[in-house]
């Protein structure tokens, strides 16, 4: 076993978080392909079991104790690396039609053979967010998008706004310090279509906070969104 199992249920419990009987050891193995894998691609700086059970995984989950996720509801994690917090959910709950994005190859062949191992199945995703989210097969097509350290709000929000179907959710996992971000984006979050309707700090683990924001698409992306690669990086929408 790599995850220390305590430290994980007492994290999960206390955020008010359960999961089924099997998931634990789906968990536990994804975490040690994680650090196995790890010494020959770098995947994560975090390592030490302990780092590992809270930081990836408890703070993973996190996003149940925000967002009620439905049985079988689809979920693109945006900039997933190697499959946080999308690979989490998925094995937590296999009833959720999760795809995978992300811009590197390397990781979500990564991602391809935790999956496996598990006999389970999701769409993966090779290619920029703000390419995809231009092609019909993903605009607007998800009940919820996840994203955890990807980019500043602004640019993320017209990263993943489009994916989300109206009446959907945008989930962003950012650090508790990112009020000014927030602020920046609102703007460019109901010029895309969507409101902020939840903004919480919560903390992990003691003198851990972490925030979460949860984004309500109310109306469709004007189709002039998200703009090419360059356009994001050099004028944020504000
Ligand atoms: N979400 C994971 C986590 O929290 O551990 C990975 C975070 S890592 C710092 C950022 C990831 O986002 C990288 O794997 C990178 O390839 C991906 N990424 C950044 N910009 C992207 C874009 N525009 N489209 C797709 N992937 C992107």
């Amino acid at each position: 076993m790599f995850l220390n199992e305590k430290l994980f249920y007492g994290t999960i419990e206390n955020l008010g978080v359960s999961i089924d009987a099997g998931a634990f050891a789906r968990l536990d193995r994804f975490a040690e392909m994680l650090v196995e894998t790890n010494k020959s691609f770098n995947l994560t700086a975090i390592t030490e079991p302990d780092d590992v059970t809270v930081k990836h995984f408890a703070d993973s989950l996190s996003v149940f104790k925000f967002a009620d996720i439905p049985e079988n509801a689809s979920i693109i994690d945006v900039g997933t690396g190697a499959g946080f917090p999308g690979l989490v959910l998925k094995l937590a709950r296999p009833d959720i039609r999760m795809t995978f994005l992300d811009s590197t190859r390397k990781k979500l062949g990564f991602i391809e053979s935790v999956l496996s191992e598990n006999g389970l199945s999701a769409d993966i995703v090779h290619m920029r967010a703000e390419e995809a989210a231009r092609l019909p097969k993903y605009r607007e097509k998800f009940d919820f998008a996840t994203a955890r350290a990807v980019a500043s709000l602004p640019v993320l929000s017209e990263y993943c706004l489009p994916f989300v179907k109206t009446g959907g959710t945008f989930i962003s996992m950012k650090s508790a310090d990112s009020t000014e971000e927030i602020d920046i984006a609102k703007s460019a979050i109901s010029i895309l279509g969507g409101k902020i309707f939840q903004n919480q700090v919560f903390d992990l683990v003691e003198n851990t906070p972490r925030r979460i924001i949860l984004i309500k698409k109310n109306s469709q992306t004007p189709t002039k969104y998200p703009r090419p690669s360059a356009q994001i990086s050099k004028k944020p929408l504000k």
